[in-house]
């Protein structure tokens, strides 16, 4: 723990927590936690992410511990499960099980073939019924005539959207041209100006957003009104102290029509607070956990490291 002499009402914490499955090539999730006069914030960004970047996650850190956030206007929001890239018998089953109406399936798992994503699409679609919502995830990976030929054969299960079906805005553009499936921008959007850009382009219908990489809630509202678009916003896999700060945006949002991805305290084995920001039967109450100095120190790690990366991303 680092204390600052100026402002003994301040400390930041460095964690480490392990994830249970691999994430973005990771099996370990860590950042600083910061404690101010408003709370707590969490500044966890991603290992490739330079200090300009980090200049926006500290921003929304900064903004939870020393300004809070802007009231509520719903007192829940729904959150979607998530169906990693697994065989159709167990896809049904932790739709089941989630209680979610909506799912987003992943697809285009290396090693996979196309008839595989069928497969857990229409296993997802039948464990939901007619009336939950599906979508897909592509992370990226087909190239825009494999696109439109798949969504077109998927079409059949009632897409909700289909996440960053291509890489680039210019191939999410013509994809979104050529066929009636919704398109969402997940990938495209990393940085605060990022939004604007998927509009200017008409690559997307739908915005994915994440509250750290845009520089804290006030800033994420401001960017998803003059982007234009409907929002969906998910994790960056926080903790319960960064989610509250994701789930503080969607709670805020002027209009919010789909399922958020920020139920997603699953993919992490631990937590720093009692009362863990889970979902229940699809929802999350909108509130803001406390952290628990019991847990943290089990998490809490020494790591000049992360403190001057957060030194860095403030200059
Ligand atoms: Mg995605």
């Amino acid at each position: 723990m680092t204390r600052s002499p100026a402002a003994p009402e301040v400390s930041a914490h460095v964690f480490r927590i392990p994830m249970r499955t691999r994430f973005r090539g990771q099996t370990l999730r860590e950042g600083v936690l910061l404690h101010g006069p408003a709370g707590w914030g969490e500044f966890s960004p991603f290992p490739e992410y330079g200090p300009r970047e980090c200049a926006r996650w500290l921003a929304c850190a900064r903004e939870a511990a020393f300004e809070g956030w802007p009231e509520p206007v719903r007192d829940s929001v729904p959150v979607n499960t998530t169906v990693p890239a697994v065989d159709p018998v167990r896809a049904h089953d932790m739709v089941r099980r989630s209680g979610c109406g909506t799912a987003k399936v992943k697809v285009a798992e290396r090693g996979q073939t196309f008839d595989d994503d069928v497969a857990r699409v229409e296993a997802v679609r039948d464990a939901l019924g007619p009336s939950g919502r599906l979508r897909i995830d592509v992370n990226g990976a087909w190239e825009v005539d494999e696109a439109v030929r798949r969504l077109n054969r998927l079409g059949r299960f009632d897409l909700e959207y289909a996440e960053q079906p291509c890489a680039t805005l210019e191939e999410l553009a013509a994809v979104r041209r050529a066929c009636d499936v919704p398109i969402a921008a997940d990938e495209s959007i990393r940085r605060a100006e990022d939004p604007l850009r998927v509009k200017a382009a008409e690559a997307a219908d739908i915005a994915v957003v994440k509250v750290q990489p845009l520089g804290g809630v006030r800033a994420a509202l401001r960017v998803v009104e003059a982007c234009g678009l409907p929002a969906v916003v998910s994790s960056a896999v926080e903790t319960s102290v960064g989610l509250a700060a994701g789930l503080a945006l969607a709670a805020a949002l002027p209009s919010l029509p789909y399922a958020c991805g920020l139920g997603t305290m699953s993919l992490l084995s631990g937590d720093v607070v009692d009362d863990s920001l889970v979902p229940v039967d699809g929802w999350l109450a909108v509130r803001r956990p406390t952290v628990n100095y019991q847990h943290l120190s089990s998490y809490e790690i020494e790591s000049p490291q992360w403190l001057s990366r957060m030194q860095e991303a403030s200059r």
